[in-house]
């Protein structure tokens, strides 16, 4: 429910490829979401790496997943949706409320990818960092992040998934990366009761390279939200080639398995379609 083709400016495969790639895997529902980062616009932010800015073309990309999810259809249900980047900035919620009224994505994936002045794959790592250099406690760094992940939340526009919990610890420069629940209880439980109480859903990332565990967000997580009465799981690969598309779902349906869920939810177009696993 959450992949990149050669549409976001981060993405390698042409999206045909992608779909290729599901349809070989036998993959029934396939969820499309380009990124619409404009938290990087608004925030003056640069933009993977300093590149020129390059967003996904709205108009190129919907008009061309659409034709593809109706040549695939009753093969593989594409579904054509977006990964909007957070921030606190109303226009940047504007603008994500302007591309859902324009195109009507089938399903949208919420993301914090920033602390709102940088990414958090920062290459000299600013997130963590306070002015003069020094290094932030994770507490603290971690705490903010979680802070922002739960303002997103209230996000004025329509989402169904919250992308990616604990992506900031991916990129932290601390030697133990994790963001255990017995650490942050409040802050992460809040979040879970977030997600329950206005019936979103919370993503399971198996894009994990650099981060401490081998999906996103760990499994300790994943338990109190299950203890907590949250059921809505989504899987995402995030992948943005074709060598990625459903990695390591096996070793995450195993995972939610043995936590106890029963199945996963797959959003199209606010409806919960439910399948087990
Ligand atoms: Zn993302
Ligand atoms: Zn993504």
């Amino acid at each position: 429910m959450h992949t990149h083709s050669a549409f976001s400016a981060d993405g390698i495969s042409p999206l045909p490829r992608m779909l290729e790639k599901a349809r070989e895997k036998g993959i029934f529902y396939y969820g499309v979401s380009e990124h619409f980062d404009y938290d990087y616009l608004v925030n003056g932010i640069p933009f993977y790496g300093g590149e020129a800015a390059t967003y996904t073309d709205p108009d190129a990309y919907f008009s061309c997943a659409r034709k593809l999810a109706a040549e695939y259809a009753g093969k593989t249900q594409v579904l054509v949706g977006g990964e909007f980047g957070y921030t606190d900035c109303p226009k940047a919620w504007q603008m994500y409320r302007d591309l859902e009224e324009k195109y009507c994505p089938d399903f949208v994936v919420n993301s914090v990818h920033t602390d709102g002045k940088y990414d958090f794959s920062d290459e000299e790592g600013r997130p963590f960092r306070r002015p003069d250099g020094g290094l932030r406690p994770k507490k603290e760094a971690y705490g903010d992040y979680f802070a922002l992940v739960r303002r997103s939340l209230d996000a004025p526009y329509a989402y169904d998934i919250v992308g990616h919990m604990t992506y900031c610890t991916r990129y932290a420069p601390y030697a133990d990366k994790r963001a255990v629940w017995a650490d942050f209880r409040a802050e992460i439980d809040g979040i879970l009761c977030g997600i329950i109480a206005r019936h979103k859903i919370l993503e399971v990332n198996s894009s994990s390279y650099g981060a401490p565990s081998d999906f996103l967000p760990d499994a300790d997580i994943l338990r109190r939200y299950y203890e907590l009465g949250g059921r809505a799981v989504s899987y995402a690969s995030d992948a943005h080639d074709v060598s990625r598309v459903a990695d390591k779902r096996e070793k995450v349906v195993s995972a939610l398995k043995r936590m106890g869920f029963s199945y996963l939810t797959v959003p199209c177009r606010g409806a919960h379609i439910r399948v087990d696993i």
